[in-house]
Order: structure tokens, then C-alpha cells, then sequence
């Protein structure tokens, strides 16, 4: 059980969730929380409350509410740490308002670690306040279980479509027909088959290999788009590598680290690490850079303390971890990159959005722009502000549907400014923000991976 508010702090006062005596051991989520609380008050300390993160937060640009950027993020948990045990669902309220884009941070001239500061104060005032019963629901029931997960969207490919209302042929998108939790927005139907379906461990290893690679499509490819996943293993086999596909896929934990439930984060890092012990590989590969992201930089936050074995393996994991672009743009030629900036004059105009985790928090940009490059087909039309947010923010887009809406509407006018015929993204997230916003307005504009389009190139 959590300590309430008042045992919390009465256990730190006495110092009790540090202590290693047999007599006064806790368990691990006690030990997890009290970690996270001397964590946050360390990190909380570097802000200067300088502002300059207030120019680049794409929520505050909407709102011009102090409490929605960083500056007034940081300065509320500050002054609410002790507060934090007896209204943790007022800060909580407050906090859950941000789309993790990390903008702030990367921004931050004092380097102060925003996200894992977010992070963190999720999981502690989730620790303390606990979750919503639909949230415990579907990360503790359904994103926990990966065999369930999988029998849930089965039944839901079979059935969606007497409850879904065909939107844009072009884009493949879809409504609800009824009031429901997803509200005005346009989505992408579950793939009648799951990537993993759609692949056999045999299917997947050519005779011959230069290097062997394990390949991780999480959740939105496995289940909305295969035909990424089916890129990604036709560009892997067309370098001369050997792929590995894990026998049971588990979420990377992200939408669960998002809400504040490090739990069934844990639970899933250890299901995923129980995979990818059983085999040897050069790199793990991912196309969807929130899982990168996870696998590298969240998964060392998510143990309680240091443990044997394992605070090496997810070392030596983070370091192996490779977006598909990053990996493929190393072996093309340099050259070709060059072109697609002129194409010819038949080539079609492409635009490219640089979607948060991947070129904010893993500083890949140049890589995804490689892949689409092909002077006789395509011609790259800068965006206004590529990397700024998308809206889309995991259930953030779903939560706050209107801010969300708000903030792809800006991302559409830099989009239509470059009268493009093709926006790519390097995120599964992102291109299910883009389709909403791009199937909302009525364009034609297709929306795609840059895996897809090098996939294409290559025939
Ligand atoms: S988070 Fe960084 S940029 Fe923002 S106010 Fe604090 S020190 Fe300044
Ligand atoms: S993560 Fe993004 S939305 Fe959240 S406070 Fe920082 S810049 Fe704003």
C-alpha cells in the first residue's frame, strides 16, 4: 500500500523509506515514491525562472497561461512540495496540462530536465492520489496484459465498423458516430491484422546477414499501422540484415509513465527485457521514436534502485537503440541527401515535421530527411517551425481535445504554406495527429513515414 499524504511525510521525516535495517525495509513502490520525491527536490532547485522556456512551449503560445509552462510548472511544484500529499489532485490537474514535447527543456539554458521532472511528479502524485478508474482500466487491465491487449483490439478490428463513420479515403481516416471519448477527433482504424500477424520469425531472416538487428514496433504499429512495420522489415532485408522479431510484443510503458503509473511502466520494461535477453543482436531498431525514447532514457528512471544485472543491460540497451532513419541513413550514400532539395520539376513537393521525441529528445533530424530524398520523384519544401508540437501529446490529444485541435491547426497552416503533396513524419503518433488535422480540413495532402517512402524508393 502508498502511505498517505501525512504518513509520507512523517516516514521521511524520520527517515524511514531510506533506511536498509531489515526491521524497517519497504516495499518497492514506497521505495520508488521517496526516490522520486528527493529527486524531484533536487532537480526542482535548477530553475532560475528565467522564462525563456515561455517562447517555445506550444501550449503557453495557445493559452498565455503562466501555469502551463515550464517556468510556472516548476515554480508550482516548488512551492507545493509538501502540499503535493494533501491536494494532489489540484497539482496534478494542473500538471497533466502539457504535451511532454520537451521544448522547454531542449531550450533550457540552465539544462534543467523538464520531462523527467513531469515524469516523476506524475508518478508521485499518481503514488499519493491514485488513478482514474478508466485509467486503471486500461494501462493495469488491458496495457499490462499483452495477450489481452491483443484479443481487445481483435475484437475491436472485427466489429469498429459498426461504430465508425468513414471520414477522408485519402487519408484513411474515421469518426465515431456517437458522442464518445474521442469527440470530433479523426483517427485511424485498428489494421484488420497486427504487424506481428503478419510476420513469422522465418519470414524475418535472410540466409545472409553483414549485422543482426532486433526490431520493436510498438503498439501504434503493431495495431494501426503494419504497413510501417512492413517498410521497416523490407528496408532492413534490402541492407542485408538479419531481424529478429520479438515472440510477444509488450508496450514500451510510455502512456503509462505519462499518467503517473510507473508500475505497470516497470512491469511492461521487465516483460520487454524478459524478450530481448533471449537473443543476441547488434541493434535494437524501433520506427516510432516515443519507444526509442523510453527504451533510452526512461527505462534507467523507471527502477526503484540499482540492481544487479539489470542497470547494466538497460545501459548497454540504450546504447544499442537506433531509430530506423538513424540506422539507414548510415548506410546511404551522402550524396543523395543533397538532392532531394533541388528534384526535378515533375517531382512532387514533400514536407517534413520533426515530431518531438525524436528530434528533440534524441537530436535526430537530418536522418528522416535522408530516407526521403529521391530527386526524380520528390522535392523538400521546408515547413515553418518543423519541430514545433504537433498537439498530439499521447492522451493529451484526447484529454484536451480543443487545446490539441488548437495547436495542429497552427502545424496545418505551415503544412498548406508549403502546398505540399506529402507531409512525412518519423512518428506514428505525430502522423495520426497530422491525419486528423489534415482529414478535418478536407485535404488531400497524404500523410507518411519516411520508412514508407525509402521503402517505396527502393521497389
Ligand atoms: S525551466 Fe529553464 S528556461 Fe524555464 S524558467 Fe526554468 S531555468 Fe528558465
Ligand atoms: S513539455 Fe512542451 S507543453 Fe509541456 S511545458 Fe514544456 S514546452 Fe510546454
Amino acid at each position: 500500500m502508498f502511505l498517505s499524504g501525512a504518513g509520507m511525510k512523517m516516514a521521511m521525516a524520520n527517515n524511514l523509506l531510506f533506511s536498509r535495517t531489515p526491521g524497517h525495509r519497504m516495499n518497492s513502490k514506497m521505495e520508488s515514491l521517496a526516490r522520486l520525491f528527493k529527486d524531484l527536490e533536487s532537480d526542482l532547485s535548477k530553475c532560475a525562472r528565467c522564462g525563456m522556456c515561455m517562447s517555445v512551449c506550444p501550449l503557453y503560445a495557445e493559452t498565455r497561461n503562466e501555469t502551463d509552462v515550464a517556468r510556472g510548472k516548476l515554480a508550482l511544484l516548488d512551492g507545493m512540495k509538501e502540499k503535493m500529499f494533501d491536494h494532489p489532485h489540484g497539482v496534478k490537474e494542473r500538471l497533466d496540462r502539457c504535451l511532454l514535447c520537451g521544448a522547454c527543456g531542449k531550450h533550457c539554458p540552465n539544462g534543467v530536465a523538464t520531462l523527467a521532472i513531469f515524469l516523476k511528479a506524475r508518478s508521485l502524485l499518481s503514488g499519493v492520489a491514485g488513478l482514474s478508474p478508466v485509467k486503471k482500466y486500461l494501462l493495469k487491465k488491458m496495457l499490462a496484459n499483452p495477450d489481452r491487449l491483443e484479443k481487445w483490439a481483435a475484437r475491436g478490428a472485427k466489429f469498429q465498423n459498426r461504430f465508425i463513420k468513414k471520414e477522408s479515403p485519402t487519408l484513411g481516416t474515421a469518426s465515431l458516430g456517437f458522442p464518445a471519448a474521442l469527440g470530433e477527433r479523426h483517427f485511424l482504424p485498428l489494421a484488420e491484422k497486427p504487424f506481428h500477424q503478419t510476420y513469422t520469425q522465418e519470414d524475418a531472416k535472410p540466409e545472409a546477414g553483414e549485422s543482426t538487428v532486433l526490431f520493436y514496433p510498438g503498439c501504434l504499429i503493431d495495431y494501426i499501422f503494419p504497413n510501417i512495420g512492413q517498410a521497416v522489415m523490407k528496408a532492413l532485408h534490402h541492407n542485408r540484415v538479419r531481424v529478429i522479431l520479438p515472440e510477444t510484443l509488450a508496450c514500451c510503458g510510455m502512456p503509462a509513465m505519462a499518467a503517473g503509473d510507473r508500475e505497470t511502466a516497470e512491469k511492461l520494461m521487465r516483460l520487454n527485457l524478459a524478450q530481448f535477453e533471449k537473443h543476441s543482436f547488434d541493434h535494437l531498431i524501433t520506427a516510432c521514436p516515443t519507444c526509442a525514447y523510453a527504451i533510452k532514457k526512461i527505462w534507467p528512471m523507471i527502477l526503484a534502485k540499482e540492481e544487479d544485472g539489470i542497470t547494466s543491460l538497460l545501459t548497454t540497451l540504450g546504447e544499442k537503440t537506433l531509430d530506423i532513419s538513424q540506422f539507414i541513413a548510415s548506410r546511404m550514400d551522402p550524396e543523395e541527401e543533397k538532392e532531394i532539395r533541388t528534384g526535378s520539376d515533375e517531382a512532387k513537393i514533400i514536407t517534413y515535421h520533426d515530431p518531438c521525441h525524436l528530434k528533440k529528445s534524441l537530436n535526430i533530424s537530418s536522418e528522416p530527411r535522408a530516407l526521403i530524398s529521391d530527386r526524380h520523384k520528390y522535392r523538400l519544401v521546408e515547413m515553418n517551425q518543423s519541430d514545433r508540437c504537433c498537439g498530439m501529446g499521447g492522451s493529451f490529444g484526447i484529454e484536451h481535445y480543443e487545446l490539441s485541435n488548437r495547436i495542429g491547426n497552427a502545424k496545418l497552416t505551415d503544412i498548406l504554406a508549403t502546398n505540399c503533396d506529402i507531409v512525412a513524419s518519423g512518428c506514428p503518433a505525430c502522423m495520426m495527429q497530422l491525419s486528423h488535422i489534415l482529414s478535418k480540413s478536407q485535404s488531400r495532402i497524404l500523410v507518411k513515414h519516411p520508412i514508407e517512402i525509402y521503402a517505396e524508393k527502393i521497389g
